[in-house]
């Protein structure tokens, strides 16, 4: 991996080789996240815009030479990524403005995006010679472990809260791996896998903790870049948890800076659950994630709902230094972002995932918005992983006799 220079934590700047340290700086326990340092030069000698656009790989992999994986690892056989960039002419009319696109990451092989991080947790298992994987997840990235891991035959262990939707622990159970269900919330969970994996010595994929996770998610943004024929948007709308995708974000625009490819850096919009908002609480306060206290949350966007968002730093720093903001929005204008998206776009999306649309909508009314800018919405997920919410949105249809008066009485004749 001659074009990755190092590890660099992103609370006392400290460096590291690849090699030298296990996931996080240990002068900050499990708070302590790296990024990944590249060698920007190294990396435009191995590919190019030009290279890309004659390169026929439709998948996240297209990318490998700017991903912190070793040329000859073999990838996983699932295909993961180039998911499609839909222009959304009816939404933009809807909310008066000129551009909008939305990303649908619902179509990846265990239908979130998650799978784009997991791809690359299963190369970076197989690199460390592990033989066992784990996560802690609120069910999408699990979804996506066992999916990934079954692809190549490498058995996962997964720690879910209970109360995860039943479609995401039915993806688990038919994957194959094993799945512990936690009397607790997703956060109890991380706290347990990270003592698990230390005791059994697995390797642990935990968002926010395995600082490649970040490499695999930035590969939406990329692609978004590359599918506006790097013109690059001028804002983009992320649901937000954790905070490790909307930092893949920024993360993926600051490579595209430094390789020269984009010539503006984005707004990157970061949307919370109102029952689930410690980041647009941070960022209104004007603190830093160090200063943060866990708090009790919960939404019915289960793929957002973090008490202490792991990921909090890169998540304050994606929006704090692109001039973006933090929006919450609430469970109510979440589950009617569901039919508005499905109905304008064909896209279904999960909670979570429409969360990335009502703060566009939000947005638009606070007047964040200019009408002329490029917008992105990032869908994250696909509606059919939480069917209970989506049919709260709609009425029950009505039950029809089997002949032509029932159906004409019905359609008002
Ligand atoms: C995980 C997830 C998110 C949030 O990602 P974070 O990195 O936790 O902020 C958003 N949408 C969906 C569908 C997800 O699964
Ligand atoms: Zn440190």
């Amino acid at each position: 991996m001659q074009h990755v220079l190092g590890l660099k934590c992103t609370i006392c700047g400290k460096t590291y080789g690849v090699d030298e340290i296990d996931y996080i700086c240990p002068e900050h326990g499990d708070d302590g996240i790296v990024d990944v340092l590249y060698d920007y030069d190294a990396i435009r000698a191995n590919i190019s815009r030009e290279d890309l656009a004659r390169n026929h790989n439709r998948t996240i992999w297209r990318y490998k030479p700017l991903m912190p994986v070793a040329p000859e690892s073999a990838e996983p056989p699932l295909r993961v990524g180039w998911t499609p960039l839909y222009a959304a002419p009816r939404l933009a009319e809807k909310l008066g403005l000129r551009h909008l696109w939305v990303k649908d990451d619902g179509v990846n092989p265990t239908a979130s995006f998650k799978d784009r991080a997991s791809a690359v947790a299963v190369v970076k298992a197989r690199e460390a010679g592990a033989e066992i994987i784990t996560t802690a997840s609120t069910g999408n990235a699990a979804a996506a472990l066992a999916g990934l891991s079954a692809s190549v035959g490498l058995p996962a262990v997964i720690f879910v809260p209970k109360s995860a939707p039943e479609a995401k622990i039915a993806q688990h159970l038919i994957y194959g791996a094993r799945v512990m269900l936690v009397d607790g919330t997703y956060d109890d969970a991380f706290e347990l896998t990270l003592k698990v994996a230390r005791e059994f010595g697995w390797y642990n994929r935990n968002t926010a903790y395995n600082p490649y996770m970040t490499e695999g998610k930035k590969t939406g943004i990329l692609e978004i870049c590359e599918q506006l024929a790097w013109d690059a948007p001028d804002r983009v709308f992320v649901p937000v948890g954790d905070g490790c995708i909307i930092g893949s974000v920024h993360k993926g625009l600051k490579d595209l800076m430094a390789l020269g490819w984009i010539d503006h850096m984005p707004k990157i919009m970061g949307v919370q659950a109102e029952g689930s908002s410690p980041l647009v609480d941070a960022w209104e306060r004007g603190i830093e994630g160090w200063e943060m206290e866990p708090v009790s949350a919960i939404s019915v966007a289960d793929s957002i709902v973090a008490g202490l968002p792991r990921d909090r730093n890169k998540a304050l720093a994606a929006v704090r230094e692109t001039d973006g903001a933090y929006i919450a929005v609430s469970d109510q204008e979440i589950l009617d972002a569901i039919p508005t998206i499905a109905r304008n776009t064909g896209v279904f999306s999960e909670p979570a995932a429409a969360a990335s649309y009502a703060g566009l909508v939000k947005a638009v009314d606070q007047g964040l918005v200019d009408p002329q800018e490029r917008v992105v919405v990032m869908l994250t997920g696909s509606g059919l992983k939480d069917i209970k919410s989506a049919m709260k949105t709609v009425p029950e249809p009505p039950i029809v006799a089997p002949n032509l008066d029932a159906v004409k009485a019905l359609m008002g004749d």
